[in-house]
């Protein structure tokens, strides 16, 4: 027989929620909302589907390893050297390579919880062991951060806002944890939603990486720019670290489609500010017909939402109800949060259509 290592036994695999497709044929339904994954609701930029047509023309040669278009365009964008910047099938990979290049067995790694999962798995499948501190009113406990840390700790995971409960650390309570840090714990700010935030407290970490070189900042084109099927995002890091994550990172590990549609993306500053406009819109409508429902709700600065069902019934059940009147969220159960049901900010329609069902389903 062949045997796994000994930690993978410990491992369960992603349960992910079902497609579209399958809901439509399993409840007979023409009209199938997906508000599971913190997608975009608006597609992608016209420019970046154009841009992935282009590609196709290419597309029996392997990508550019080096992704030189995308990393060019970034580099002016954010101001940084090039090769201050590490490329990843989504951001994803690049946690998997944080973990593959620092953990060593019994090394620690410490986040909050609950959280983005994907801090955990990485860890532990590289055999370190994740410390999890938990949330204080549903927002990461820094000080808790620092009073776990020891002499194993290597990384501290901070998602930026939270996933899933949308909350964030501001400038000011990030600066000061910072400052207590070890400089040999790296620190990993995870800001997947950043683009959304337009509030003046949340924080602006790219000037600190000069002063304190044990940061990387994590982001994405799988949420604002809405490229999420194409995989791709990035880190930015003190040049020294980036190196080190270059020497377990595959050599054509984002795609050709995914470089091309990612620098058309950022051309396109109109899409993009479309799309923030449109979540904070439908934010405030949710804020509004939740309050009027009398539905429970944490503030949230990403394009997703918690909200307390339980006075429909427990939160799977909501779960398969909601998913039988066509529209697909996350419950809370999955996301150690029992009780809410984690709902991605769709467009107006969207929503409007989904405060009918919750309406209906009291
Ligand atoms: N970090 C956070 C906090 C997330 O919520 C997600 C996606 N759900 C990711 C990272 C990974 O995104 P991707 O791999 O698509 O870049």
């Amino acid at each position: 027989m062949i045997t796994c290592r000994e930690v993978v036994k410990s491992l369960r695999p992603y349960v992910p929620g079902k497609p579209i497709e399958e809901v439509q044929k399993e409840y007979n339904l023409t009209n199938v909302i997906k508000l599971a994954s913190n997608e975009n609701p608006l597609g992608c930029s016209q420019k970046a589907k154009e841009a992935i047509i282009s590609s196709l023309e290419n597309v029996e040669f392997y990508p550019d390893g080096n992704a030189t278009k995308l990393r060019k365009a970034l580099s002016k964008n954010l101001d940084v050297n090039e090769n201050q910047l590490i490329f990843g099938a989504g951001s994803d990979e690049i946690i998997t390579m944080l973990a593959k290049t620092f953990i060593e067995k019994d090394d620690e790694a410490i986040t909050c919880t609950p959280t983005f999962p994907q801090y955990k798995s990485a860890v532990t499948v590289f055999g370190g062991k994740i410390v999890e501190v938990p949330l204080v009113d549903y927002t990461y406990d820094l000080e808790g951060i620092v009073n776990a840390i020891t002499d194993k700790t290597k990384i501290i995971f901070i998602s930026n806002p939270n996933n899933p409960t949308g909350t964030i650390i501001t400038a000011e309570q990030q600066l000061e944890f910072i400052k207590k840090v070890p400089s040999n714990v790296l620190i990993v700010m995870d800001e997947a939603y950043s683009e959304y935030i337009i509030e003046d407290e949340y924080p602006k970490t790219l000037p600190l990486l000069e002063k304190y070189p044990n940061i990387i900042i994590l982001r994405t084109f799988s949420k604002a720019y809405g490229l999420a099927s194409l995989r791709v995002g990035y880190g930015i890091a003190n040049e020294s670290i980036i190196e080190l994550l270059n020497r377990v990172r595959g050599p054509f590990n984002v795609t050709s489609a995914a470089i091309s549609a990612a620098t058309a993306s950022l051309e396109d500053k109109g899409f993009l500010t479309t799309s923030i406009q449109t979540n904070n819109e439908v934010k405030s409508f949710i804020y509004k017909k939740c309050k009027e429902m009398d539905f429970d709700f944490i503030p949230t600065y990403g394009n997703f939402i918690m909200i307390e069902t339980e006075k429909i019934g427990n939160d799977l059940e909501v779960f398969n109800k909601l998913q039988s009147k066509g529209i697909i969220v996350r419950p809370g159960s999955f996301l150690g949060l029992k009780g809410w049901q984690r709902v991605t900010i769709g467009t107006m329609e969207q929503m409007e259509f989904f405060f009918n069902i919750l309406k209906e389903l009291i």
